[in-house]
């Protein structure tokens, strides 16, 4: 009996009840969603008849809520420097948790936040500069999340890593661990490290021995204890180069042995493992191939 629980990011379209079907659909035992239109700021409530619908077809697949990996809205920016639009992000970020609150879910998966200061090639090769500049934007995303956690219950805040594209942070595992360090509730605080990020944030996972020592670092700096899920994507640009483009399994710069490493590994067994692939007409073959990765 595997303990691995792999899936994809199903489209929650029509009603947040369509993702479980559309999971059932590809043979997954664990999905991710959006339980609103991620490009709005608003979304209506959702009712009881959607809400009731959502648990009860939940409870009838067979996958566990903890196995349910929901994403937060692409325009939230819990580090925003702005204080109109900081608060902004954080209503819109408390919507979200309650939502899941409401879905009964245990967990909301969200990218930490960007610093959006507009510096040159030359600054941000100067860990002088930039140091403060993160240090400031990290700080703010660890006091959005003590507000959110603060006007809610139930639902950890499970920070992504990033690919470190322009001036988004927690592509490296100090910046997730920094956050961590000044979030009160640290039961409610967790990660989701997604492999396409991680590989062009400069963390390699192609042979047996790097695969070791990135999660080494890992553990040494954040720790597997908040790793709550994984985004599985293979990548389009190449180690180090901070571009967010996912690829197929196998069919990227990352390669299946990476693939065959986590699905072999007990330190990733019951979290939600989430394809977020390019070609959703292969999610399926792309699950099975991921068992069958298996020893
Ligand atoms: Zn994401
Ligand atoms: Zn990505």
């Amino acid at each position: 009996m595997s303990n691995k629980f792999v899936g994809a990011h199903t489209s929650s379209s029509g009603g947040v009840f369509n993702a479980i079907t559309h999971a059932q659909e590809i043979g997954a035992k664990a999905f991710a969603l959006f339980t609103k239109n991620q490009r709005q700021w608003v979304a209506k409530d959702l009712d009881t008849q959607t809400i009731d619908k959502f648990k009860r077809l939940l409870d009838e697949s067979g996958i566990l809520p903890k196995h349910v990996l929901p994403h937060d809205s692409y325009l939230i920016n819990l580090g925003h420097p702005e204080i109109d639009k900081l608060e902004k992000s954080r209503a819109a970020f408390i919507d979200e948790l309650q939502r899941c609150e409401q879905l009964g879910l245990d967990r909301l998966n969200f990218h930490p936040g960007s610093h959006l200061a507009k510096l040159s090639k030359k600054d941000k090769e100067n860990p002088q500069i930039m140091k403060p500049i993160e240090d400031k934007c990290l700080d703010i995303i660890a006091e959005s999340i003590n507000i959110a956690l603060d006007k809610t219950s139930g639902v950890s805040a499970v920070l992504e890593n990033t690919a470190g594209q322009g001036s988004n942070l927690g592509w490296k595992f100090e910046h997730l661990a920094h956050i961590i360090d000044r979030v009160e509730d640290k039961s409610r605080v967790g990660v989701c490290i997604d492999t396409c990020h991680m590989f062009t944030a400069g963390y390699d996972i192609r042979t047996k021995e790097v695969y070791e020592k990135t999660w080494d670092e890992f553990e040494k700096i954040v720790g597997f204890k908040y790793l709550m899920g994984m985004h599985i994507n293979d990548s389009k640009k190449e180690l180090g180069t901070h571009v967010d483009r996912h690829d197929s399994i196998g069919k990227g710069f990352i390669g299946l042995d990476a693939f065959k490493y986590i699905m072999n590994d007990e330190r990733m067994d019951d979290i939600p493992l989430i394809l977020e692939t390019i070609d959703s007409s292969i999610w399926k073959e792309e699950i099975e191939l991921l068992y069958s990765l298996e020893n």
